[in-house]
């Protein structure tokens, strides 16, 4: 067990100096990101997630939104 790291309570993240700032962000919200967005542009990332998932594990993180640049 290690002494000193601080976990928050709110969104888990882990810190060895609990004053450090840091944006509360749960995972888990990733639906937000397509809030307002086309039906397609979900539809589409799900099957790039599928493609991705048969490769290996793979981690989502909804903090930083993908904006693939793919040429049409
Ligand atoms: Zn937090």
């Amino acid at each position: 067990m290690m002494h000193g790291l601080w976990s928050c309570p709110s969104c888990g993240r882990t810190s060895a100096n609990r004053n450090q700032s840091h944006t509360c962000r749960p995972l888990g919200d990733l639906s937000a990101h397509f809030t307002g967005k086309d039906e397609a542009v979900r539809e589409t990332f799900d099957g790039i997630l599928e493609v991705v998932r048969d490769l290996g594990p793979v981690e989502v993180l909804p903090e930083k939104p993908a904006s693939p640049s793919t040429p049409a």
